[in-house]
């Protein structure tokens, strides 16, 4: 659905979708190299090299509908199929069907699995560091600004984009979770 709407956008509407992004994906670059920083070697000995990967389990995945739009304006076609057969292959097994051989195969993976972090890794790292803790805390505030509606957001332009041109989606929890509809009937007074 994501694809063929945006195969059918001008590049000018392209353009424009991407430039509204671009703080979105600024916001991303920080998140990851905030956790390449801090927690890379830890998550790599913990769960990587164990190929536990408990973050990426199979029914611990949330998208956003923005999710999935911003990784395919971020996604070559090549990619972007490589989704495809995955979703259409018969999954086995406790991970996470996108998790591939090295990893995420999003090429900006969904906004709740880059920010999540295990009780063992906020232990260790952000209980132990005043700093790392005080650089957490700020993008947990950042992420907010996309996705949380008590103000305009990113995620909810999105899906009013889509919404507007006639599409629907069971992911598009800014018009579809009551917790987050009262959210923005309070904002709107
Ligand atoms: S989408 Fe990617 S990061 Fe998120 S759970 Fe699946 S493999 Fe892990």
């Amino acid at each position: 659905m994501v694809c063929r709407h945006l195969s059918g956008l001008t590049n000018a509407e392209l353009r424009n979708l991407k430039t509204r992004i671009s703080d979105y994906l600024a916001f991303r670059q920080d998140v990851d190299a905030f956790l390449d920083q801090y927690f890379s070697s830890l998550c790599t000995e913990t769960c990587y090299q164990s190929r536990l990967s408990a973050c990426c389990s199979r029914d611990g995945i949330i998208t956003f509908f923005a999710d999935a739009v911003i990784n395919a304006l971020e996604s070559s076609e090549a990619q972007l199929d490589l989704l495809k057969e995955r979703l259409a292959s018969p999954h086995q097994g406790n991970k996470c069907v996108y998790l591939g051989e090295t990893g995420c195969l999003w090429q900006v993976r969904p906004l709740v699995c880059a920010m999540f972090l295990c009780d063992k890794a906020e232990k260790e790292v952000l209980n132990k560091n005043l700093r790392a803790k005080g650089t957490w805390d700020k993008l947990k505030q950042r992420e907010k600004s996309y996705r949380w509606p008590d103000r305009a957001i990113l995620f909810d332009d999105i899906e009013d984009l889509f919404i507007n041109a006639g599409y629907d989606s069971t992911l598009m929890y800014l018009h579809k979770s009551p917790g987050l509809l009262r959210i923005k009937a309070m904002r709107d007074g």
